[in-house]
């Protein structure tokens, strides 16, 4: 018989309880230190003070009252990270799926609106992840999300990550753009070096073609700066981010500049939840603190640590690791035997410390970003008495 919740994934059977900063409390009183962040989404670890002052204050307010009326922390959001990104505009959703489906939208649209409807085709690459909704799935094409699930959504031409002459390649008269994470995360944390991105800039420019950026796992502070793609100097037009944007609740959103943004007009797209005033509230809270002076560059500090500590790490443990890779503090190893990314997550996690798996054989890392020099040696310690007793 199913069970009441329908099973669609393999959990192990723990249940926290609470959290508290990088750590996380089962209901037998187990601790855990919490080195993946509900997929990269708990950026300021659990209950943050701040989080929890401004959510339970907006608590007693207003939680929601839909798009249909002015909602004022979502404006000042919108005004906050326009002044802090490459984009003049933002809109609001509950996840990164939406706020995807809302920057495709985007691109569809603007080649609308100039005169080239024929242009909707996206350029996406192997190993990509932009969500689960049937437009994400489609550009994303990974057989494991879309089997059963056809026919996919047309549209989307896919070519190998990191090659421009593919790109290049599959551009024709219905092109209207391309879209890329910055650093790739289901898919094995790989990140794009700047001269792809660059090259994918200056492709756009040539064709008319719009350049989106997938920032939901890798922007947000993830790799020590507010959005990923900020590293290499080259601005999308469009961008989609989530999971830490909410430090926890669930918020996503779409950024864009002028252009093409304003193809988007008054009941082009819309959402009930989204940008609703709780997830607004908290929203603005998490930027408080990323916005904080010093806050990135703490980011960055303890990024190169743990990365040192692990590159040492599997130096000396290559029977069961081939490198590390990743960008700031969205790390991955990546293992040697098939599924042994899976099966380290769950000895690390009988052993106190929370990892996850990634696409490519990579167990992946995805520590709060306020995490000190006591939380890495702790997950260190932890990697070393798990892999020693993994290697027998
Ligand atoms: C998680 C993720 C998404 C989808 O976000 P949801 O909130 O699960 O819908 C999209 N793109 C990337 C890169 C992601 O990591």
């Amino acid at each position: 018989m199913i069970p009441a919740l329908m099973p669609l994934h393999v959990r192990p059977d723990l249940v926290f309880e609470r959290g508290e900063g990088c750590y996380l409390f089962d209901t037998d009183g187990n601790r855990y230190l919490d080195f993946i962040c509900g997929i990269g989404v708990t950026g300021l670890g659990h209950c943050h003070p701040h989080l929890v002052a401004v959510l339970t204050e907006q608590a007693g307010k207003v939680w929601h009252n839909s798009n249909l009326f002015r909602i004022a922390d979502q404006e000042r959001l919108a005004e906050r990270l326009v002044a802090a990104t490459f984009a003049d505009t933002a809109f609001f959703f509950n996840s990164g799926s939406e706020a995807i489906e809302c920057s495709i939208k985007v691109v569809r649209k603007h080649h609308d609106t100039v005169g080239n409807p024929e242009r909707y085709r996206i350029i996406t690459f192997a190993g990509a992840f932009h969500g689960r909704t049937m437009a994400a799935i489609s550009a994303g094409r990974q057989a494991k999300h879309t089997d059963g699930f056809e026919p996919l959504l047309d549209g989307f031409d896919r070519v190998p990550f990191g090659d421009l002459e593919a790109v290049r390649a599959a551009i024709g008269s219905e092109t209207a753009g391309i879209m890329v994470e910055p650093v790739q995360g289901e898919g094995g944390i790989f990140p794009a070096d700047d001269a792809f991105l660059s090259g994918l800039r200056q492709i756009a420019d040539e064709h008319g073609l719009l350049l989106v950026f997938d920032e939901v796992q890798c922007g947000m502070g993830r790799t020590g700066k507010l959005l990923a793609h900020e590293w290499s100097g080259v601005e999308p037009d469009i961008a989609a981010i989530a999971k830490a944007l909410g430090g926890g609740f669930p918020v996503g959103a779409c950024l864009a500049k002028e252009t093409p943004a304003s193809a988007m007009t008054v009941g082009s797209h819309g959402t009930t939840f989204g940008g609703n005033p709780l997830a607004m509230a908290v929203a603005n809270a998490v930027l408080d603190v990323f916005l904080t002076d010093g806050f990135f560059a703490h980011v960055c500090e303890m990024a190169e640590l743990f990365r040192e500590r692990l590159e040492s790490f599997v130096a000396g443990n290559l029977s069961l690791f081939e490198s590390v890779r990743g960008k700031g503090l969205m790390l991955g190893l990546k293992c040697c035997d098939d599924g042994a990314n899976t099966d380290l997550m769950v000895a690390l996690r009988e052993r106190g410390l929370l990892a996850g798996p990634a696409g490519d054989n990579v167990l992946r890392f995805l520590p709060p970003l306020i995490i000190e020099p006591a939380q890495i040696d702790e997950a260190l310690d932890i990697l070393e008495t798990t892999c020693t007793e993994f290697r027998g």
